[in-house]
C-alpha cells in the first residue's frame, strides 16, 4: 500500500472520529481510531495546518495530572455542506458544518419540470450561501424521490413525473462544490445510521412512507445498492394480487396502500377526513375504530412485503420513516402478527421494529451525511485541493 494514501486514510478516520466525538484529545482519538499516538499527532498537525481541525485549551474530560489535554474539534471556519431534499411541492435545504452540526435551514416551493425545479434549487442554495457567507461550501448531498443510478442519472420519478433526467449534470451547473445524488429513502436510511436510531446497527431495513413508499437496506454496515444502484424498492413489492393501480404502472404494490395519499384517500372513502398522517395519528390516539382498522390492515400489508426480506436478509431492525412514522405504533401489532406467520420465528422474533426519530429532517440530513462522505472521499483523493480551500 502506498504510504501517502495511508496517511490520507488516517486523516479521514480522524475526521470521522471527531464528528462522532467533538472535543476529543489526541489520546482519545488514538483509542477511537485504533491508530498509535505518534500517527494521531502527525495527522492532527496536518489537519490543523489545513484548517480542518482546531485545538482548544480546555478538554471536555476531567483534568489529568500534569499537562492538560488539548481538545480537538472541526472548526466552523473549515466550511459547510448542504443536505437537500427535492420533492414535488418543496425544496428543503439544511446547511451543516463539517462536523455534521446543523447551521441553518431554508426552503423553496418546488416545481413541476426539471428546469423550474433547478431554478428553485438555485434560489434556495444562493440564499443559504449568502446567509452563511463567507463559509466555503465544500460538498452537497441531495435526496430525490426517484430511481437514481450509480452515475447520478435520474431514471424514473413517478411522483415528479420525470423520466431519464441527467440530474447530476443539471446540479453540477448550480454548485461549485462536488455533489452526491441519492434516492430519498436511501438518503434517509443513511441519516438514520449517521444521526438517528441506527448508529452502530449494521443490518437494518428502512421503509419510508410519504408521497410514495420507498425503502433501503443496510447489510454488513453498508448501504446495499444492488447491481445498477436501484435496490430497496420495497414500495413496489406486490402485496395484493391484481390490486390497486400504482404510480409505477403495476398493480397491488405496497405503495398503492401505504403511501400518505393512499391512506388519506382510503380514510376519506370510509368517512374519515384527515389532511395527512399526522391527523390520522391523532384520530388513532383518540381510539377511532375506522382509523385503527385501516392502520392494522396497513401493518399486515407491510408485514407481507417485509417477511421475505426478513427471511432473506436477517436484519436486526426495521425502521419506519417519513410521514408513515407518525402512525407506525398502530401498525405494529398486525405487522408483528404477519411477520410471525410469514417469516421464520428465529429471524422475526428478535427483530426490533421502530419509528424513525428524525421526522421531516431525515432526507436533508441524509444529504448532509452523503456530502460528508463525498468530502471524505475527496480528502482521500485530493488533499491538496481541500487544504487550498480551507478557511473562509
Ligand atoms: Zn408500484
Amino acid at each position: 500500500m502506498n504510504s501517502a494514501w495511508v496517511r490520507r486514510l488516517n486523516a479521514v478516520r480522524l475526521m470521522q472520529a471527531l464528528r462522532r466525538r467533538p472535543g476529543s484529545s489526541q489520546r482519545e482519538l488514538a483509542a477511537l481510531t485504533g491508530l498509535d499516538k505518534a500517527t494521531v499527532s502527525a495527522v492532527t498537525a496536518q489537519l490543523v495546518q489545513a484548517g480542518l481541525v482546531e485545538r482548544s485549551a480546555a478538554a471536555t474530560g476531567a483534568p489529568r495530572l500534569g499537562r492538560p489535554a488539548v481538545a480537538l474539534r472541526i472548526p466552523q471556519s473549515a466550511g459547510m455542506v448542504f443536505g437537500i431534499r427535492l420533492e414535488p411541492d418543496r425544496v428543503a435545504l439544511v446547511a451543516a458544518d463539517l462536523g455534521g452540526m446543523v447551521l441553518a435551514r431554508d426552503a423553496e416551493p418546488g416545481a413541476a419540470g426539471p428546469e423550474a425545479m433547478m431554478q428553485a434549487l438555485r434560489r434556495g442554495a444562493e440564499r443559504l450561501e449568502a446567509r452563511l457567507a463567507p463559509l466555503p461550501l465544500r460538498a452537497v448531498g441531495i435526496g430525490v424521490p426517484a430511481l437514481i443510478d450509480r452515475a447520478g442519472r435520474l431514471i424514473f420519478a413517478p411522483n415528479l413525473g420525470w423520466r431519464d433526467v441527467p440530474l447530476a449534470a443539471h446540479v453540477a451547473a448550480i454548485f461549485a462544490a462536488p455533489v452526491a445524488i441519492e434516492n430519498d429513502s436511501k438518503a434517509a436510511a443513511i441519516a438514520e445510521r449517521a444521526f438517528g436510531s441506527c448508529a452502530g446497527v449494521d443490518d437494518f431495513i428502512y421503509v419510508s412512507g410519504h408521497s410514495g413508499v420507498g425503502g433501503a437496506i443496510f447489510a454488513g454496515g453498508a448501504l446495499y445498492r444492488g447491481g445498477d444502484g436501484l435496490a430497496g424498492e420495497i414500495g413496489h413489492v406486490k402485496v395484493m394480487q391484481g390490486g390497486r393501480a400504482c404510480a409505477c404502472g403495476g398493480r397491488g404494490c405496497l405503495e398503492a396502500y401505504a403511501s400518505e395519499p393512499a391512506l388519506v384517500a382510503t380514510l376519506a372513502a370510509r368517512g374519515r377526513a384527515a389532511a395527512g398522517l399526522g391527523e390520522a395519528a391523532a384520530l388513532a390516539q383518540a381510539g377511532d375504530a375506522v382509523v385503527l382498522e385501516l392502520l392494522a390492515e396497513t401493518g399486515r400489508l407491510a408485514g407481507r412485503a417485509l417477511a421475505p426480506l426478513v427471511n432473506a436478509l436477517n436484519p436486526s431492525r426495521l425502521v419506519f420513516g417519513g410521514s408513515l412514522a407518525a402512525v407506525t405504533p398502530w401498525m405494529l401489532p398486525a405487522l408483528r402478527a404477519e411477520l410471525a406467520e410469514a417469516a421464520l420465528e428465529e429471524l422475526a422474533g428478535a427483530l426490533l421494529i421502530a419509528a424513525s426519530p428524525l421526522g421531516t429532517d431525515a432526507v436533508p440530513m441524509g444529504g448532509v451525511a452523503l456530502a460528508l462522505q463525498r468530502l471524505d472521499a475527496e480528502l482521500l483523493e485530493a488533499p491538496a485541493r481541500i487544504a487550498r480551500r480551507a478557511g473562509p
